[in-house]
């Protein structure tokens, strides 16, 4: 079932949207190798937590961590863990945060310096993607519009894998709400977008195939060939003329961009 929100309430999905982008430049001024994603973490959750929000991945379905964040052939879904970070390794980072009911959902994807060209070019073209899908999230159009914006941009035209078993949602009072927002699909089909849905629109888009596995621990989802993968993730609410997008880079591109570990050539 689709939920629409007043626009009260997408204000209030606005203050956890934005609080999430907090978090992540937080992240973004700590990365550096030699650092563990558990570092990461606790910073993450210590800050949602001294400013009165709760981590919404903590315990949702059994997951154990505040965040989760996927280096290198990890796709989505990483177990924080205590492995020292090195020069060139590619972390996605995503977050939830539950505040004043609502969830804000967002993911971003680092690179420690010095790294591959190829690596800059998927971070770029992925997120390219994601603005791609967003400037698709208006009244008259529907889900598979995004869904095609994004694969035409990647798969099609890149020659990227997008992976097929994860998707984008709605958002709202339950972090993963209807509709699904899968990463591929035919313009015009899916259901159609009215005024006032929130939606988190996610390319995973994977340097090489398609194909993902579960990691061991039950959760991590790596690439079967073992190349990177990338995570880019907004919040948007459907509006007639224009989509408003809840969720902001702002602060994480600009302390990627005055941290000297960080590679943010590609943009
Ligand atoms: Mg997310
Ligand atoms: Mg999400």
């Amino acid at each position: 079932m689709i939920v629409v929100k007043t626009p009260a309430e997408v204000e209030l999905m606005r203050e956890s949207a934005l609080m999430v982008g907090r978090v992540l430049t937080e992240v973004a001024r700590f990365l550096k190798p030699g650092v563990t994603t558990q570092q990461l973490n606790d910073l993450a959750e210590k800050y949602i937590l001294d400013n009165g929000a709760v981590p919404s991945f903590k315990n949702l379905y059994g997951y154990p961590f505040a965040t989760c964040i996927s280096v290198n052939d990890a796709v989505v879904h990483g177990f924080p863990n205590h492995q020292l970070l090195k020069e060139g390794d590619v972390i996605s980072v995503d977050v939830g945060v539950l505040k004043n009911g609502f969830h804000g959902d967002s993911a971003y994807t680092f690179v420690l310096a010095p790294s591959k060209g190829e690596v800059l070019k998927l971070l770029k073209v992925t997120k390219e993607s994601l603005y791609l899908g967003l400037g698709k999230a208006v009244v008259g159009n529907r889900v598979g519009d995004i869904s095609n914006a994004v694969f035409e941009h990647t798969e099609k035209k890149h020659g990227y894998g997008v992976v097929r078993d994860l998707v984008g949602h709605g958002l709202g009072r339950r972090l993963h709400e209807d509709p699904q927002v899968p990463n591929f699909g035919r313009k015009g089909t899916g259901p159609m977008l009215p005024d006032g849905l929130v939606l988190a629109i996610e390319p995973m888009i994977n340097m090489g195939k398609k194909d993902v596995y579960h990691d061991k621990d039950g959760w991590t989802i790596r690439t079967r060939d073992g190349l990177p993968s990338a995570h880019f993730e907004h919040n948007v609410c459907v509006r007639r003329n224009r989509p408003d997008i809840l969720s902001s880079f702002e602060g994480i591109e600009a302390a990627e961009k005055s941290n000297p570990y960080l590679d943010s050539s590609y943009y």
